[in-house]
């Protein structure tokens, strides 16, 4: 019999097996949350690091609960995003504001909900937020981040692998022209700086933050401000392609503990998005049909990139299990979905032998990245299910939609 990867708690093997509703046989995801429990907990036992949770990872009802539970904070660059996190009951106070494109009435209406920290990426939004504040009089000032982006010149020791321009943030030669004292309204009191994604080596992120201190320091000096708050953002990576990378959680913490004490700042915050949430989800879908085609076998599923399109934008597929027993031999598959497009591919991955139609495969590390990032009206399929598992029982949360509920 293969053995199950490691990725695939078998505790919800058995619910899985069981659980046969005709409205889920195109595909659904479910979030094992007595396992995110226990993760997050892990993550909380330390005193380095404030933890935020980047909510476009997973905006689900039952996960930002489970990360409220666990003492999270919420990182929100959206209308939406901040509605469903006050939505859960989460006070204002425990919501920062990210993203590139936060006009300024969309800042008056964070203000008006309650929302005091923002991370600031343009000059337009550093004045807006400022006559925001001075306009309402009576409120308290936000606390507020500059979101830095750096580029190493050519030739020198280059930690990104590349300077490729993102609207996220600004150059420290922008943010120079800042007086953090022409800002009476604001307590500018940060930096933010996050452009990497999927790490998995504990080493290179280490030396990664190392050559961030410098730069930052001195800008925030340049500029008069009392640097008291460096964001890191997120990026920590999952091993999706099952390379045996792992971060270590411990490592990180020893790590920012000295990035804290270089940098000399008060509180060093992280927003996590994936390294939370992807390892407690999963995706659940039959196959359709098998084919042999030019000497490869291909599974057609009956959901592809219309449920989870990260494999494709990404070139990361999601790892993949049988969801049954077997003893046959495994041998490599590519993987689609129903819709009429060659990019609706969600691997070239092993799977036993005898898989065949009707069976369902799971796919892992779905707990992030997947049911909103996806492309799920294209060809008029069915909107997926989502479930949690919580203390051996699996609880629908979201039904499957037919097309209908969304055709207009
Ligand atoms: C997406 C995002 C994150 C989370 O990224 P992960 O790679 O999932 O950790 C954190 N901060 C900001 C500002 C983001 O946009």
């Amino acid at each position: 019999m293969t053995t199950k990867p490691n990725w695939f708690d078998t505790r919800i093997e058995d619910a899985l097996l069981a659980h046969q509703s005709p409205d889920d046989e195109q595909g659904y995801f479910v979030y094992q949350l007595d396992d995110l429990k226990e993760h997050l907990e892990q993550l909380q036992q330390q005193d380095v690091i404030k933890l935020w949770f980047a909510v476009k990872a997973n905006p689900l009802s039952k996960i930002i609960q489970t990360l409220d539970s666990a003492g999270f904070n919420f990182d929100v660059a959206s209308a939406g995003e901040l509605a469903q996190v006050l939505a859960q009951g989460i006070s204002p106070d425990r919501v920062l504001n990210t993203g590139p494109a936060k006009s300024k009435k969309q800042l008056t209406a964070f203000v008006n909900l309650g929302v005091k920290t923002f991370v600031v990426e343009s000059l337009n939004q550093l004045t807006w937020l400022n006559e925001v504040i001075t306009e309402q009089g009576t409120v308290e000032r936000p606390t507020v981040l500059l979101r830095v982006q750096l580029q190493w010149p050519d030739g020198e020791k280059n930690p990104l692998g590349g300077n490729s321009l993102t609207p996220f943030g600004l150059s420290v030669q922008e943010w120079q022209k800042v007086q953090v004292s022409d800002y009476p309204n604001l307590d500018i009191c940060g930096l933010h700086i996050f452009q990497w994604g999927n790490m998995l080596s504990n080493e290179k992120m280490y030396s990664l933050w190392g050559q961030m201190v410098a730069p930052l320091t001195s800008l925030a000096n340049d500029i008069g401000m009392e640097l008291k708050i460096l964001d890191l953002g997120g990026g920590l990576g999952i091993d999706y392609l099952n390379e045996g990378k792992q971060l270590s959680w411990q490592q990180i913490i020893a790590d920012l503990a000295d990035i804290k004490a270089q940098s000399g700042v008060e509180e060093l915050w992280l927003e996590l998005g994936r390294f939370a949430v992807a390892e407690c989800g999963y995706y659940v879908v039959p196959v359709v049909d098998r084919k042999m085609n030019y000497a490869q076998e291909q599974l057609v599923l009956a959901a592809g990139i219309n449920h989870i399109i990260r494999p494709a934008i990404t070139e990361q597929p999601f790892p993949v299990t049988l969801l049954r027993s077997s003893t046959a031999p495994s041998q490599v598959f590519d993987i689609h979905g129903p819709l009429c497009t060659s990019m609706d591919k969600l691997g070239h991955l092993s799977l036993p032998d005898d898989v065949g139609v009707d069976d369902k495969l799971v796919f892992g590390y779905c707990g992030a990245y997947g049911f909103t990032e996806s492309m799920p009206f294209f060809l008029c399929h069915q909107l997926a299910a989502e479930y949690v598992f919580q203390a051996g029982a699996l609880i629908e949360v979201r039904p499957a939609q037919p097309a209908t509920s969304y055709l207009a």
